[in-house]
């Protein structure tokens, strides 16, 4: 019975940045056979990460699978290390608009500099049921960057943001406009969010949030409409 002990939950992870402090929340999910962590934080950070993992009371080698929303540094940059670490032992997945940027193939969108390659085991498409931890749906939401996917635990109702929205004091807002490139795209993303029942979401910026989600997302939406943008 893979259900009863699949589980999902927040890890923070304080990152170092030039002496300043840098908070991140990748999910971590699992069940009997794998471990999976959503997003990796910034490069030269991974003992932070298995820091979390210590914290959350998982342990770090029973990492199976990483899941990256998106192609920017702070989600990213951890993967090379990560893989190094890991080896076989460890499977990465990221959607197909995703690969070429990982491979280091096309430049980063923000940077504008090419990632260190790193070869994605799983290619991800809206829509796909990942079969892990009880179910993870893949939902395409461009727009902050052109391979953005949040994911949606469906067991839980859980809704791993990316950053295709941001949280704060347990408030759910919507993504920050300076670093979304397509803000447009970016409020569909959040509309087509809206067809999922989410309890919880964890956003990577600001952490988890619960409550009426749903309502929430609505005004999000609405906020934004009275805005020029
Ligand atoms: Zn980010």
């Amino acid at each position: 019975m893979t259900q009863a002990s699949a589980g999902i939950q927040a890890i923070r992870v304080n990152m170092n940045v030039q002496g300043n402090s840098f908070i991140v929340f990748p999910a971590l999910l699992w069940d009997d056979k794998d471990v999976i962590l959503v997003d990796t934080g910034l490069p030269g950070q991974v003992e932070h990460i298995r820091e979390a993992f210590l914290q959350a009371g998982i342990p770090f080698e029973k990492l199976t699978k990483i899941i990256i929303t998106h192609q920017d540094m702070d989600h990213i940059g951890g993967l090379p290390e990560l893989v190094r670490l890991f080896g076989d032992k460890v499977e990465v997945f990221a959607h197909e608009i995703g690969v070429p940027y990982l491979a280091g193939e096309l430049p980063l969108v923000k940077s504008n500099k090419h990632a260190a390659p790193v070869k994605v085991d799983a290619v991800m498409q809206d829509g796909d049921i990942l079969p892990y931890a009880g179910g993870i749906q893949v939902v395409f939401t461009p727009g902050h960057t052109p391979d953005h996917v949040s994911l949606y635990h469906i067991p839980s109702k859980t809704l791993i943001t990316g950053d295709a929205l941001t949280a704060q004091d347990g408030v759910l807002h919507s993504f920050v406009p300076a670093y979304t490139s397509d803000q447009r795209t970016a409020l569909q993303s959040i509309a087509k969010l809206q067809a999922l029942d989410i309890e919880t979401a964890i956003a990577y910026h600001g952490g988890v949030c619960e409550g009426d989600l749903g309502s929430r997302l609505q005004a999000i939406l609405d906020t934004a409409q009275d805005e020029p943008q």
